[in-house]
């Protein structure tokens, strides 16, 4: 008997009838003979409406209580769709993550999952119940309820399936896989049947909404084959698993983010060893730098530039504005409206040809490249976030067709 975990993200389960439609594909496939656990997301926007509400009450909620408040949305989800199976015929229960031993550690909105102990879980499946899963949710050794962080039920679910040793891995959204481009923005982009984990890595980590990039993340580190899919139609979607081509260099899709912003200390003294303090500052406030670059705009002073996503950018600010504040001379600003798109394939970013035309592209377009990073699969261009949707139509004609 096959061990299979599904996820069900907030599209899949946004009304009555969309639970029930779920419902039937769980029954459905236990009734072939596989053991099921359904990892669920809340039901549509209610995440989106619950952080509002929160907002109303104050500017400021506390992360406990928003960790509190974020995880019924999911509890409200896993219920009905324990009572939709039941209506089917099915013997399903649900759990969330802290009765199901999902242990994280004490950061409340942005937890890591420390283990999993699967007891229970397994149990309920040993009496050939069919379990739901509060996705996005876990526990502290304190226990305290805690998130993953928005998005994180797609990490639940890879995360169960590692610890069960499960067969499959599915996570279901409203569109059939993974394209080559946002199917919402580039009419024909194209589904690609199969991925290695590490274009979906770097297609997830630089925009491709479909699989939240730390559930790629810890598919790629534990080899867990993950498929992703529509819950709308009976489409085999996308498989990710081990590469399969050798070296042929193809570029598999085009990426966007608009959710980026560049922080510039321009004229700081040069040898001062800047760069180092701010990043070690920013590490303290486990402020993540998407790229660094620097000029040398001549004599003893340097510029140095710091993308990272928007949401740090505050905290961001607060750093680098204290570490101007020792240094003599020098000046911070900020540019809020940046975005990035990236061509992801193995091998693309060694190839020079590639790169080159990937700048002949957007210069066609008058579009100001802010900076360039590139690795073995990827390569990124940042720039202002209102050229990123015409650029990445423009390099899917280029390189995709
Ligand atoms: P869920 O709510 O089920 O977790 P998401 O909204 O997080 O679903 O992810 C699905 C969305 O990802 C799609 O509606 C699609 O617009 C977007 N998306 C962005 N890039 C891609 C891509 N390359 N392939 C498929 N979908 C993509
Ligand atoms: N409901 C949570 C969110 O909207 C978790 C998820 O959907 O993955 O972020
Ligand atoms: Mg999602």
């Amino acid at each position: 008997m096959a061990l299979i975990v599904q996820k069900y993200g907030g599209s899949s389960l946004a009304d009555a009838g969309r639970i029930k439609a779920v419902a039937a594909r769980i029954v459905r496939t236990r009734r072939r003979g596989n053991r099921v656990v359904a990892v669920v997301s809340a039901m549509g926007d209610t995440t989106d409406d619950l952080v509002k509400l929160a907002r109303q009450v104050t500017p400021a909620p506390g992360q406990r209580e928003l960790d509190m408040l974020l995880t019924a949305g999911e509890r409200i989800s896993m219920s009905l769709l324990a009572m939709a199976i039941a209506d089917l015929g099915g013997e399903a229960i649900s759990y969330t993550g802290s009765q199901v031993g999902i242990i994280t550690d004490a950061r409340h909105n942005r937890a890591r999952i420390l283990e999993i102990r699967a007891e229970r879980l397994k149990q309920a499946l040993d009496q050939g119940k069919i379990a739901i899963v509060a996705g996005f949710q876990g526990v502290s050794l304190s226990r305290e309820v805690t998130t993953l962080g928005r998005g994180g039920s797609d990490t639940t679910a890879v995360a169960l399936a590692v610890a069960l040793e499960a067969d499959a891995c599915e996570v279901y959204s409203d569109v059939a896989g993974v394209y080559s481009a946002d199917p919402r923005l580039v009419p024909g982009a194209r589904k690609l049947p199969s991925l290695s984990f590490e274009e979906m890595l770097e297609l997830a980590s630089s925009g491709a909404q479909v699989l939240h990039p730390r559930a790629a993340g810890l598919a790629a580190r534990h080899r867990m084959p993950v498929r992703c899919l529509s819950s709308f139609n009976n489409d085999p979607g996308t498989h990710i698993g081990k590469a399969r081509r050798m070296e042929r260099v193809v570029v598999r899709g085009i990426t966007h983010d608009k959710s980026l912003a560049m922080l510039a200390l321009s004229g700081v003294p040069r040898g001062g060893r800047t760069a180092t303090q701010v990043v070690a500052k920013l590490a303290e406030r486990e402020i993540a730098i998407k790229s660094f670059f620097h000029g040398a705009p001549g004599g003893k002073r340097v510029d140095l530039f710091f993308v990272i996503s928007e949401a740090d950018l505050e905290p961001a600010r607060e750093v680098m504005g204290r570490c101007l504040g020792r240094l003599k001379g020098g000046r911070l600003s900020v540019n809020r409206r940046i975005g990035s798109v990236s061509l992801v394939g193995s091998g693309v970013g060694g190839e020079a040809g590639i790169i080159a035309r990937m700048l002949e592209a957007l210069a066609g377009l008058r579009i100001h490249v802010e900076g360039l990073t590139s690795s073995e699969i990827k390569v990124t261009c940042f720039m202002d976030r209102g050229a990123t949707e015409k650029a990445v139509m423009k390099l899917h004609k280029t390189f995709i067709g």
